[in-house]
């Protein structure tokens, strides 16, 4: 049993064959799969796909990258949602996390003024709301490490996961004394990660957890195809080699810390 703790599921990409998608992830032995929202635009796709199929959960929140588009006002929509799904309780809810929120100094025009002061606000105040009702949050972080985990010290959620991981060891061992995971996919594959291979290999297994990102980040066997979440279990077979364990024990100890840092997936 694997879980895939991030993918975008609802994606143009998939072509409409989403849940065709999550049929074929559940007979490659996925049985979970987290779906983040990216912009209050797709808040019902992601709940429409954990109505359709058992496998799926979700995240709501606003991506960095959709910042530019977004409003402050928005804000206040995911927190009245996250509301309105916490009052109907944990039977009728598969919400897991607020996500996907984090900071991306990446991509040039995010980064100047006012949009790298508008990502910055959007960040903080949805790690307010993760901490107002206590959910984990999942993170985008590229080029930010230091400044994401300025906010995590100052702003006490319960945790989370640094999704697609890329950051130093130190920096990992931050995140990790703060409650989080660390999340390894596609780019683990490649055998000139090595940076990425070395802390999927060292880091305390306990602080792994395994992700798709679907449909980017594909793996290095898929040559020009779009990234699945049926890939998930061969992800997990290049950490099983990286540590020398089994594809059993990998397989129970990712989904073992996914559950434990999103108590609210029930899978299994
Ligand atoms: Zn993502």
């Amino acid at each position: 049993m694997w879980i895939d703790t991030h993918c975008h599921l609802d994606a143009s990409e998939f072509g409409g064959a989403s849940l065709a998608m999550a049929d074929q992830a559940a007979q490659a032995g996925v049985s979970g799969i987290v779906v983040p929202a990216v912009h209050v635009n797709n808040f019902e796709a992601v709940i429409e796909l954990s109505r359709q199929r058992p496998a799926c959960y979700f995240a709501l929140g606003i991506h960095p990258m959709y910042v530019p588009t977004s409003k402050e006002s928005d804000l206040q929509v995911l927190r009245e949602k996250i509301a309105s799904l916490m009052g109907q309780g944990n039977a009728s809810s598969r919400l897991v996390a607020i996500g996907e929120i984090g900071l991306d100094y990446f991509v040039p025009a995010l980064t100047q003024s006012p949009l790298r002061e508008k990502q910055e606000f959007f960040y903080t105040e949805q790690l307010k709301i993760a901490r107002d009702f206590g959910l984990p949050v999942l993170l985008h972080v590229r080029r930010s490490q230091d400044i994401i985990l300025k906010h995590l010290r100052r702003i006490e959620v319960v945790g989370g996961i640094a999704h697609a991981f890329n950051g130093s060891q130190q920096q990992a061992q931050h995140f990790i004394k703060l409650g989080f995971k660390l999340g390894f996919g596609g780019a683990m594959t490649f055998s000139r990660a090595l940076q990425i291979r070395r802390l999927a290999t060292e880091l305390p297994l306990e602080s792994i957890v395994l992700e798709t990102d679907a449909p980017d980040i594909a793996p290095s066997w898929i040559a020009d195809g779009v990234n699945a979440p049926s890939q998930l279990p061969q992800i997990g077979t290049v950490l099983a080699e990286l540590r020398g364990l089994s594809l059993a024990q990998t397989a129970a100890a990712t989904t073992a810390n996914a559950l434990a840092v999103m108590p609210g997936m029930h899978c299994g």
